[in-house]
């Protein structure tokens, strides 16, 4: 291995980790320059790759509570990322984001716009669940902020949809109510950003539907038709 390419020396020792060394061999063409090699890993490799990077993490206390690390699921080519809060019971058990009850109903919506998940990508600001589904404590926050920042720097989605306060704050540095924040179109590391209710909060609330499909007809309408 010749070095000068962590990111590529990571992806080989992952696939000989995965398939052993007939495959990892095979799959090596000898002609191959480290370059080339690099090229060839597309996003949904980086995307992999990141998430074998991080999902020991263990940088605050609920490393040691989770079953599962949720990086995030759908498509690496997503033109929308959707950011929860933190994965639930379901989604730690699952390792997978949004499949209780508040993902049941966010596939609804996502169908309602001619969607579903895997045309998106769907991920939490926090990888790890809160014990009792808590709210996320500040310190939390600060440390798996960095995971979400590069999944979207890689992903480099048209517009991301910040679900719920929570999100919105991360994301955005505003803390206002939600009602207002849903107003206006911000702006993340120059992509726009859009606020909606949390689906959970759309359960505690039904009021809350009719201004949350408002909402998902302005995605729709701007960012799936925009003629
Ligand atoms: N609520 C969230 O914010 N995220 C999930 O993945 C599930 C429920």
């Amino acid at each position: 291995m010749t070095s000068g390419s962590p990111l590529l020396e990571t992806y080989l020792k992952q696939q000989r980790e995965l398939y052993g060394d007939r495959i990892y061999l095979t799959d090596c063409d000898p002609d191959m320059t480290t370059e080339t090699v690099h090229e060839d890993l597309n996003l949904s490799d980086e995307l992999k790759e990141y998430e074998a990077q991080i999902c020991d993490c263990m940088r605050c206390e609920l490393g040691n509570t989770r079953t599962n690390f949720v990086f995030g699921s759908g498509s690496p080519q997503a033109d929308i990322v959707f950011v929860g809060e933190a994965p639930g019971q379901k989604e730690d058990l699952n390792g997978l984001p949004f499949v209780g009850r508040a993902g049941q109903l966010l596939d609804k919506i996502l169908e309602a716009i001619g969607l579903d998940r895997n045309d998106v990508f769907i991920c939490n600001v926090l990888k790890c669940r809160p014990p009792e589904n808590r709210d996320p404590l500040a310190g939390e926050i600060e440390k798996c902020e960095p995971y979400l920042k590069h999944q979207l720097q890689l992903i480099k989605p048209r517009v991301i949809v910040a679900l719920g306060r929570i999100a919105a704050k991360t994301l955005l540095r505003i803390d206002e109510p939600l009602g207002k924040m849903r107003e206006q179109t911000y702006s993340y590391e120059g992509i726009d950003t859009l606020v909606t209710y949390h689906p959970a909060a759309l359960l505690r609330n039904p009021n809350l539907k009719r201004p949350a499909w408002e909402d998902f007809k302005k995605i729709r309408d701007t960012y799936l038709n925009p003629d």
